[in-house]
């Protein structure tokens, strides 16, 4: 339904976007997550065509952005960051205002605004002023612009952005039952909601992608993975941390203190391995002291943090 082949984009002298490839199956909910400044909102601007790219093709429901953007426009429905409503309309006025300039027959209008805006719970607000409505409500106005011409695709923008925790909830469970019928890529910068809402991601950091997968093998495959909290007396800090690497099926080997003799480190294993037994055996066999050892998992926050780079600017100001 969507495809994005070798897509580049360069502001100047900034690549906010560089060589990225991806597929989005339809009805499949993506979420296209990365820290701020990844290149999301660039990305998801080529795909709805208000940018064109450098480099690179993307398509959406076969139409390619640059060669046909009416008609990729036509099986897109948008949410941008700040939702596009106006504030001196009313709910219902302002949908059957989108609906008209999205081409919705005439005749089919008033069903049309009404099933959006029971798809969006915002039926009961249809008489409101936008400018009094919660950013809860305001958002799910938002959502129901996107789908009134009932597309094949939406692309949302940082959806939960600046909603309170019931909100986001709400907001994620509309999302949820819009999957199925509709494609749906969501750009997040919160590593929840991927998990909560979609099932595969596209993890961007600095315009690159960094991993592409769906979210139950990329958290099992994560969550497999697991450091191991290594205390050691007795020995030199470079020695011990030089076997500790030599263990098989460790991966890293992170130094973290050396207080009063005592040297600890973060041991990290390849997925699947557990390494507790041969980390002993190789201290105790060395002659050191092993004072303590201890799993800690690595939740998929931290291997976010470190697949995106993120992890070593936050290490760095430790220190
Ligand atoms: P994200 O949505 O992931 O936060 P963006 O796509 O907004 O990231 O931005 C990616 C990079 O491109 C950032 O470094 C940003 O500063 C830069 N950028 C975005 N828009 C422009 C622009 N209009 N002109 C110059 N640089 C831009």
């Amino acid at each position: 339904m969507i495809k994005v082949e070798g897509l580049t984009k360069r502001y100047d002298r900034t690549v906010a976007v560089n060589n990225i490839s991806f597929e989005v199956e339809k009805g499949q909910i993506v979420g296209f997550l990365g820290p701020n400044g990844a290149g999301k909102t660039t990305t998801m601007r080529i795909l709805t065509c208000f940018l064109p790219p450098s480099e690179g093709t993307a398509s959406v429901a076969g139409f390619d952005v640059l060669q046909s953007p009416m008609d990729v426009k036509r099986h897109i429905g948008y949410l941008p960051e700040n939702p596009p409503v106006y504030p001196e309309m009313e709910v219902e006025e302002y949908l059957t205002f989108v609906g008209r300039l999205k081409g919705i027959p005439k005749a089919d209008l008033a069903l049309r605004v009404r099933e959006a805006s029971e798809k969006c719970a915002v039926a009961e607000v249809s008489k409101k002023l936008i400018s009094k409505l919660s950013k809860g409500y305001r958002q799910r106005v938002g959502l129901a612009q996107a789908i009134i011409h009932n597309p094949d695709v939406l692309i949302l923008d940082e959806p939960t952005a600046g909603l309170d925790p019931k909100q986001i909830h709400e907001t994620r469970d509309l999302i949820r039952s819009l999957a199925g019928a509709h494609t749906i890529i969501l750009s997040t910068h919160i590593l929840p909601e991927v998990e909560q809402t979609c099932d595969h991601v596209v993890i961007i950091s600095k315009g690159r992608m960094v991993a592409k997968d769906s979210v139950q093998n990329l958290t099992s495959r994560l969550r497999g993975q697991e450091a191991v909290a290594v205390e050691v007396t007795g020995g030199d800090n470079a020695a011990i941390q030089q076997r500790l690497e030599q263990v098989a099926g460790v991966s890293r080997v992170v130094a973290r203190d050396t207080r009063d003799g005592r040297h600890s480190y973060e041991v990290e294993s390849l997925p699947g391995c557990n390494v507790r037994g041969d980390v002993a055996r190789a201290v105790v066999e060395s002659g050191w002291n092993l004072h303590e050892l201890r799993a800690v998992a690595l939740s998929l926050e931290d291997v976010f943090l470190e697949l995106t780079g993120a992890g070593q600017a936050a290490e760095g100001e430790k220190q």
